[in-house]
């Protein structure tokens, strides 16, 4: 059986390894089919694609837009995209402009809390003003003893209610999927199991991402637990979608899943690649 990964980051987004790393350690890992999905930011697939090609390993061009819904920041992958599409790459810029004035924001919030310099340090690790990520806050939070790992940051900074959340307005789901199907490709919802919602939202959030012409439920993910993959393959099958398979690889000493060390699919669940 063929073993896909199409969800993972490299250092164009919150990544700490460049895409040639990363399809480099996915081989190492066995893996047969990877997919580069960064956030907001197209650029790293022409180096991964060529690393790919040298070690005769099957690479899907790809991409994770950042969308607002309802009170809730959600995460659309974009899978076999077009890298050359202009109107993609347009909109795609657009959603990056707006990173750097929040990352400021979210640092002037965390420096009211008593932790000042945060900006800085987050621009530095991510290495340009455009994609600067909540991670990189993190890692910087981190460095300056704010917290022990990544993970502990994420419960008591930047989230709804702690220092350094700020509200952000990004595009909406209509509109990722519509970018993402104009640019040739199959809209992923990712890892539905990190939205705080209950059964009854949940359930009109896959029936809506359906009806906007979404193509396929992430039902394996590092952030799903064994029940959570149960519960997604029932709602994925249930709602007629296909699913999909990721790692959401970021950096070897954050994951809990190496990048190609994805779960097969349950049984009885139609592969997004199903098609391709
Ligand atoms: P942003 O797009 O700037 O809002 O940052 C979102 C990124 O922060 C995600 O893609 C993850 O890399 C990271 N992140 C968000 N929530 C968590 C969490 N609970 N644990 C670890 N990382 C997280
Ligand atoms: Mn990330
Ligand atoms: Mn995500
Ligand atoms: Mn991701």
């Amino acid at each position: 059986m063929r073993r896909y990964d199409l969800h993972c980051h490299s250092t164009w987004s919150d990544g700490v390894l460049p895409p040639a790393e990363v399809v480099a350690r996915a081989h190492g890992n066995g893996l047969d089919v990877l997919a580069l999905t960064d956030h907001d930011e197209i650029g790293g697939n022409a180096e991964a694609r060529e690393a790919a090609a040298a070690l005769g390993i099957e690479f899907v061009a790809g991409v994770e837009v950042s969308v607002s819904y309802q009170d809730e920041t959600l995460h659309v992958v974009g899978l076999r995209i077009d890298t050359e599409d202009t109107q993609f790459r347009e909109a795609l810029a657009g959603i990056r402009r707006g990173r750097d004035a929040r990352a400021r924001r979210i640092s002037e919030s965390l420096a009211e809390a008593g932790i000042p310099g945060t900006y800085e340090r987050a621009r530095e690790l991510a290495g340009n003003d455009e994609l600067i990520s909540r991670a990189h806050f993190a890692r910087a939070l981190v460095e300056k003893g704010a917290a022990r790992d990544t993970q502990s940051c994420f419960k008591h900074y930047l989230v709804r209610g702690k220092p350094g959340f700020v509200p952000h307005a990004w595009p909406e789901l209509g509109e990722a999927i519509g970018w993402i199907r104009a640019a040739g490709g199959d809209a992923v919802l990712a890892h539905p199991g990190r939205y705080r919602f209950g059964k009854r939202d949940m359930r009109a959030l896959i029936a809506g991402f359906r009806e906007l012409g979404g193509a396929a439920i992430e039902v394996v993910t590092s952030a799903h637990t064994r029940e959570q993959i149960g519960e997604f393959a029932a709602l994925t099958r249930a709602a007629g979608l296909k699913a999909s398979a990721g790692s959401d690889f970021h950096a070897p000493d954050e994951s809990f899943v190496d990048v190609g060390c994805v779960m097969p699919l349950p049984e009885g669940l139609e592969p997004v690649w199903s098609a391709w």
